[in-house]
């Protein structure tokens, strides 16, 4: 199994807006409830100091933890949930490169017609369209925690043109990648 390269903190920021993109490729075990959840549960926010993340369900459920009853994380809602999930991996691991949907075929095994239709039918996407909110998902975390340029960000998270980076991270967040920027700084001082 490949494990998502995801840090800490942005983990952390993908369970406080309860993204459920992420769904499947890591758990929320809460240190003090013994309780693991999926990272979109709507359920009262741990504190960051007492969470873990565990990337596997055997390896959260060895460690003593018990599935939490609202968001199931046990479950598994569709046969094509281990593929979806690798598919979903492969796009976090590579979002950096430049991807091609037939890249994504080979790395699964299937054809490009298949991948897109079964990946759709799952998550009501493209993987075009899920790659790119994962790369204004990063976007987001950068203008958040560093200092880089939009440019610096825009080629660090996979966009090939800073016209094509804007569009998409309006499309998705409502606002410019700076407008962004100064609003979750004034959140932080506020
Ligand atoms: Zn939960």
């Amino acid at each position: 199994m490949t494990v998502v390269n995801l840090s800490f903190d942005e983990m952390w920021d993908k369970i406080m807006t309860c993204d459920d993109k992420y769904d499947g490729l890591f758990f929320t075990a809460v240190k003090t409830t013994k309780i693991y959840c999926r990272p979109s549960c709507k359920s009262r926010k741990p504190k960051k100091i007492n969470v873990d993340f565990y990337f596997d369900r055997k390896e959260v459920e060895n460690a003593g933890y018990r599935a939490c009853k609202r968001c199931q994380p046990e479950v598994e809602h569709s046969p094509h949930i281990a593929l979806v999930r690798d598919i979903i991996t492969f796009l976090v691991n590579q979002s950096k490169q430049k991807l091609l949907l037939k890249d994504i075929s080979d790395h699964v095994g299937l054809s490009p017609f298949h991948l897109e239709r079964i990946f759709k039918q799952e998550t009501g996407e493209t993987p075009r369209a899920y790659l790119e909110k994962i790369r204004v998902d990063k976007a987001a975390h950068l203008l958040k925690t560093t200092n880089q340029t939009n440019l610096e960000i825009c080629y660090e998270v996979g966009f090939q043109s800073p016209s094509n980076f804007y569009k998409v991270f309006r499309r998705s967040k409502h606002c410019s990648p700076s407008e962004y920027r100064t609003q979750v700084s004034e959140e932080l001082m506020s």
